[in-house]
């Protein structure tokens, strides 16, 4: 069945890595009679940092108040034609690739200013019923949920540097911000990363290899299990406290493996 996909995508070279692996993907999906859009965030001129000009009809002479200018924004429809192009981008999609190197162990500056901007309050968050027995439809549930997601990263770093005991750190537990508190949070369902390492020298086998390895990925984009993170209003949290109830540590005892239901989708 055809299907709506969204690549974002941040690097500022078109002629870079990542610049090869969003062009294959954008051709592999095409070829298989998907629809495919591209945010290309550099060459759009993507404007990263949240400030007052985001909400152009909010009171001038009152305080910037974000969350709040950004629902009085939403809800009035007047949220600038940016932003609002990107979260037509979003609700038009059935899954979101995001592909962009790894910069300071995390997601470029601008493409994390897309988050920031495109995610307004009402969209990303804010989203359903605030009591102290419902904490919003977020994680797994709200406006996003349905829909798939997979981060595609490149590092320069070497694979056993990001392994449970590389000095990096976990790369589960380094993207764990971005898989469950950008994606999941507005219900993305998460699938496992597709990690590149050690990229900064890479010749025409490894590409080819990396690229293939790429494309059999998007291959199971809808039939890959996902990140097996935990509801939050699945009835694996306490309330108010939101601390995951003794006994269901299956992913672990601490950090951030503990709200991954399955130890085996964790590292
Ligand atoms: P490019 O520089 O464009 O290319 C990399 C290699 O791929 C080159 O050898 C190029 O020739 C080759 N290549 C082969 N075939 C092709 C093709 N068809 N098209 C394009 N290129 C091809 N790394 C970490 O591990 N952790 C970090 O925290 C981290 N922080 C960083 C912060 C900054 C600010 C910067 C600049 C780098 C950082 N790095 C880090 C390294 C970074 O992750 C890599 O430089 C990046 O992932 C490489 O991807 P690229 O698209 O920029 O590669």
């Amino acid at each position: 069945m055809n299907k709506n996909i969204l690549i974002v995508y941040a690097h500022p070279e078109p002629a870079s890595l990542n610049g090869a692996l969003k062009d294959a993907m954008r051709e592999h999906l095409l070829a298989q009679g998907h629809q495919v859009e591209v945010s290309d965030l550099y060459a759009m001129g993507w404007k990263a940092a949240v400030d007052a000009a985001d909400f152009p009809r909010r009171d001038a002479a009152a305080r910037l108040r974000v969350p709040k200018d950004s629902h009085a924004a939403f809800a009035a429809g007047a949220l600038t034609d940016d932003v609002r192009a990107e979260q037509d981008k979003l609700l038009r999609a059935d899954a979101l690739i995001l592909q962009f190197p790894l910069w300071w162990y995390s997601m470029p500056a601008i493409l994390k200013g897309w988050f920031d901007r495109v995610y307004s309050y009402g969209f990303g968050y804010g989203v359903g019923e605030h009591s102290e027995t419902h904490w919003g439809d977020r994680y797994g549930e709200g406006t996003l949920a349905g829909k798939r997601a997979l981060v595609s990263v490149t590092a320069g770093g070497w694979e056993p540097h990001y392994s449970p005991r590389g000095i990096n750190g976990p790369i589960d537990d380094l993207l764990f911000p971005i898989n469950h508190g950008v994606l999941h949070y507005p219900g993305f369902e998460v699938l496992p990363p597709f990690v590149a390492y050690r990229t900064d020298r890479v010749d025409a086998e490894r590409f080819e290899q990396t690229r293939a390895a790429l494309l059999r990925r998007l291959d199971g984009l809808w039939s890959d299990a996902p990140i097996a993170f935990r509801a939050q209003n699945g009835g694996d949290y306490e309330l108010p406290s939101l601390e995951l109830k003794p006994g269901r540590e299956s992913g672990g005892a601490h950090g951030f493996g503990m709200h991954v239901a399955a130890a085996a989708a964790v590292g």
